[in-house]
């Protein structure tokens, strides 16, 4: 079988600007950035503000196995197939991180017959996105200790600063550091710490942002530390936002790339799905919807977190309409909710597989509550059985929900006409789409709504400093915000361990933090890593590079 690599390298890419022209963008509308890349101006989706939306597509998933359960595979392969069926169709994916890619999950453009090219790129430095976001962090935290160090006007506390430095890397050595060390010039020492890049508050406001200036205003609001008094000090206090923006002048415009079948695709942004909201820019989905009739994007993680993070924060931010969900299944996620040992999973088991089916259920039960039409993507994998996709699609019958093989990953576009030619059919109908909860929800009310409709918990606790939080949160004036759940993406519930529909647990809320730029409150449920380790065996030890371009190892 040919690895993803191989597939990527073969294939005959078009030159950026005959994908850009196929869009009906004008040369002065995009800047190429080498031969098969090209950032598009914003003045294309400012100019185009009053047409028509393209009908947008949310590609989402079952509670997955820890390889992922094939959700990029399925946006990017249905891109191409909604193109074969004769629609004008754009996938939008988020940007992949370095830490993932080096460490275990692997790249995140996609696999086997569905991605996005060219991989290599996109998974590595693609146009700089990343070392715009990590260097716009960086500066405000050298603007901060400098402040410090300058004989801290704002009285700032040193055993209060809640902003870190960030790093596109898998690098635990970097999680707790010391810094100031050395002598009376080298600033003040405190303890402090790297996080991922993915998990910057700036990238989650890019990913939120409706242009530079909004994205200005959002540095501005962003809380980085607290004085003796314990009053925020924001970036603004700082005079920092200026310099950010400026720093971000180009990563603010989408990124646009094609698929192996020369689909177009937009590739912006790239925040956690964990203590961020897990989706593409805002940006990158409207300027899509405005080019494209069919746009289709993907939300990370299970549709406990990714979805509902979607439809309660990235739709109202964008003002975007769904108009069908397309949620990702796989018969080894399944049989894992059914409790089979993760080191089985290859088995034919109907046993498990019947029993694990509850996990699907109770997602698709959770999508009619934000009132848009779901199809169950049967994502195949050659370890499938024909009993075990039979049982599936009998239960999907059972429950009255529509459902596709999809192929895309061994047959590209070919085989996910079958679930284009579904997902044309939802969006036909009528999409009645509401956000779960009122936007003037107390935080409470929020985390309660989410927790006992979409996780079916009995109800949350507050543990540790939550609940002292919770009350400096609203006097500061932040109680109406969204609310981001931070949560395990294996179960329902905040136990990793609890598989399938669980039922008769609490959520605990153990920590909250102010997002304020981004524009939500973090509600973390368990120990959340910022800043992930790498694997016993990382899979930057497979990688390898040769004289003639060959790459191995990427995936
Ligand atoms: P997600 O976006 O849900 O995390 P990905 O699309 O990134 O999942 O897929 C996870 C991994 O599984 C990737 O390495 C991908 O190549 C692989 N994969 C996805 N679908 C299939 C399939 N049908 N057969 C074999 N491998 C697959
Ligand atoms: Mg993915």
């Amino acid at each position: 079988m040919q690895t993803d690599v191989e597939i990527a390298q073969a294939a005959t890419l078009k030159p950026i600007g005959e994908i850009a022209a196929g869009l009906g963008l004008q040369e002065s509308d995009y800047e190429p950035y080498g031969h098969d890349k090209a950032k598009i101006s914003l003045d294309v989706l400012a100019r185009r503000k009053d047409q028509p939306d393209g009908k947008l597509i949310l590609c989402t998933g079952i509670n997955p196995t820890a390889a992922g359960e094939g959700k990029t595979t399925t946006n990017v392969g249905l891109s191409m197939a909604l193109n074969r069926i004769g629609k004008k169709a754009m996938t939008t994916l988020r940007e992949p991180s370095l830490g993932p890619c080096f460490g275990m999950k692997g790249g995140a453009a996609g696999g086997g017959f569905a991605q996005v090219v060219p991989m290599d790129d996109i998974n590595l430095h693609f146009t700089g996105d990343f070392h715009a976001i990590t260097s716009a962090h960086n500066l405000l935290s050298a603007l901060l200790d400098n402040s410090i160090h300058q004989g801290n006007p704002l009285g700032i506390n040193p055993k209060r600063i809640v902003w870190k430095r960030v790093l596109d890397m898998n690098d635990r050595a970097l999680r707790n550091i010391v810094v100031g060390m050395g002598k009376i010039g080298d600033g003040v020492v405190r303890e402090s710490g790297f996080e991922i890049t993915v998990a910057s508050e700036i990238m989650a406001a890019l990913c939120l942002a409706t242009g530079l200036e909004d994205l200005k205003e959002r540095f501005g609001q962003m809380v980085v530390a607290y004085t003796y008094d314990k009053e925020p000090v924001t970036a603004a206090q700082l005079q920092a936002p200026g310099a950010m923006a400026l720093l971000m002048k180009d990563a603010v415009k989408p990124n646009l790339v094609q698929t192996l079948e020369n689909t177009p695709a937009i590739i912006h942004g790239g925040p956690f799905a964990n203590i961020a909201h897990g989706n593409n820019s805002v940006i990158a989905t409207q300027t899509a919807l405005k080019l494209a009739d069919y746009v289709v994007t993907e939300a990370g993680f299970g549709a406990d977190l990714g979805a509902e993070k979607f439809f309660n924060i990235v739709c109202p931010a964008g003002e975007l309409q769904p108009d069908a969900v397309v949620v990702v299944a796989t018969v080894r996620a399944l049989k894992l909710n059914g409790g089979k040992d993760k080191k089985q999973l290859a088995e034919e088991d109907l046993d498990a597989l019947g029993a694990g089916l509850v996990n699907l259920e109770q997602h698709l039960e959770n999508l009619q509550k934000f009132g848009v039409p779901a199809v169950v993507a049967l994502n195949r994998f050659p370890s499938d059985t024909e009993a075990e996709l039979e049982l599936i699609r009998e239960r999907c019958a059972q429950l009255g929900a529509d459902v596709a093989l999809s192929e895309v990953f061994a047959q590209g576009g070919e085989g996910g006409e079958d679930l284009a030619r579904k997902v044309v059919e939802l969006c036909e109908q009528d999409s009645s789409y509401t956000p779960l909860y009122e936007p003037g929800d107390s935080i409470r009310a929020k985390i309660e709504k989410i927790a006992t409709e979409i996780y079916r918990a009995d109800g949350v606790d507050y543990a540790g400093p939550a609940l002292g939080q919770l009350s400096q949160i609203e006097q500061e004036g932040y109680g109406t915000l969204p609310v981001c759940m931070a949560k395990t993406q294996y179960s329902f519930s905040d136990d990793p361990a609890l598989l399938g529909a669980p039922r008769g647990f609490r959520i605990t809320v153990r920590e909250l933090v102010v997002n304020a730029g981004a524009g939500f409150v973090v509600a973390l449920t368990g120990d959340i890593m910022r800043m992930p380790g790498l694997p016993k065996v990382p899979a930057a030890n497979g990688m390898d590079i040769f004289d003639d371009g060959t790459i191995v190892g990427l995936s």
